[in-house]
């Protein structure tokens, strides 16, 4: 009986030569996702409405540019989403990945009866909305190929009630639900489909609820470390790369056999703490 586990031979690039979008991949986690899928070998496509920051990100990354671009993409919106699609599968020949990670946060309200509908609105369409669209388009290309994994990011606020505000809330259990579905219809097609769940990574999300002064490198290292004791792991600098490495995971052969899984990425702290303060 032959094993792969602990198999010196893997690959230390886990994704050579496989073609990946990163939907949100100008900034936070995205970013994380982008330069860590490079460093394992990936022909990569950003998607953001962010240009400057997906511009820089490519130049940063790559004497030679043809294994990374950069695309205007609103991922509410459908024709943004398949041309962005049918523009990379036209430039690296397939679409072996798609990372749909793109999101917004509504400020918090904590009165329901004066939620802005609009606001509500809008989170669900680029959260929820957004991630579906990537999913249907993923799909028109992997399906006839048999092969593809389809990766997004949902929340701890999928799981922990209380935590997040109304909309977002119910955009990233949107996710979970999704992730389920899609996987039960396209398992057959050979293609995997996962979510993961981060909790409190600082990043633009996490604090433009606050003025911009106020977001200084002491506050981003105190909230880390009030967010790793809540989650138990005292000592524990938690980053971007944290939940890059859960998306590399389900990306990667490592996970071909796991599909329509949450995967939490939050320390522990939504099986230590159910109630927040
Ligand atoms: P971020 O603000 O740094 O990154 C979000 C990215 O999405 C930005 O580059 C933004 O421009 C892009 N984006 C927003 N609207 C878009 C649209 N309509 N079309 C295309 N791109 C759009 O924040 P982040 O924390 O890195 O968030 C990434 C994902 O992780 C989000 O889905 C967020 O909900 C999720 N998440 C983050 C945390 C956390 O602690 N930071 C926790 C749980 C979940």
């Amino acid at each position: 009986m032959s094993t792969n586990v602990a198999d010196s031979s893997l690959p230390a690039q886990r994704l050579l030569g496989k073609v990946a979008i990163v939907t949100g991949g100008a900034s936070g986690i995205g970013e994380g996702i982008v330069r860590l899928f490079h460093k394992h070998g990936a022909k990569i496509c950003i998607l953001d409405v962010q240009d400057e920051l997906g511009q820089q990100i490519c130049e940063s990354l790559s004497n030679d540019d043809s294994n990374i671009c950069y695309l205007h993409c609103d991922v509410s919106n459908e024709d943004d989403v398949r041309q962005a699609i049918d523009f990379t599968v036209d430039k690296f020949s397939t679409l072996d990945i798609m990372v749909n990670n793109a999101g917004v946060m509504e400020p918090h309200n904590p009165d329901i009866r004066t939620f802005d509908l609009n606001r509500f609105e809008k989170t669900m369409n680029i959260n929820a909305k957004g991630t579906f669209i990537g999913m249907k388009h993923a799909a028109r290309i992997m399906m006839p190929n048999k092969k593809g994994t389809i990766v997004s990011t949902s929340s701890m606020a999928s799981v922990i009630a209380g935590v997040s505000p109304h909309a977002y809330t119910a955009s990233k259990h949107a996710i979970v639900g999704l992730t389920q579905n899609v996987a039960a219809e396209l398992g057959k097609h050979g293609i995997r489909v996962n979510c993961v769940s981060p909790y409190g990574v600082p990043t633009p999300l996490t604090f433009n609820q606050l003025p911009k002064e106020y977001v200084t490198d002491e506050v981003i290292a105190g909230a880390r470390k009030q967010i790793t004791m809540k989650a138990n792991l005292q000592g524990v600098d938690l980053t971007v790369d944290d939940v890059a490495n859960a998306v590399l995971f389900f990306a990667s052969d490592d996970a071909k056999y796991v599909s329509g899984t949450n995967l939490l990425v939050d320390g522990g702290f939504s099986s230590v703490n159910h109630s927040f303060g």
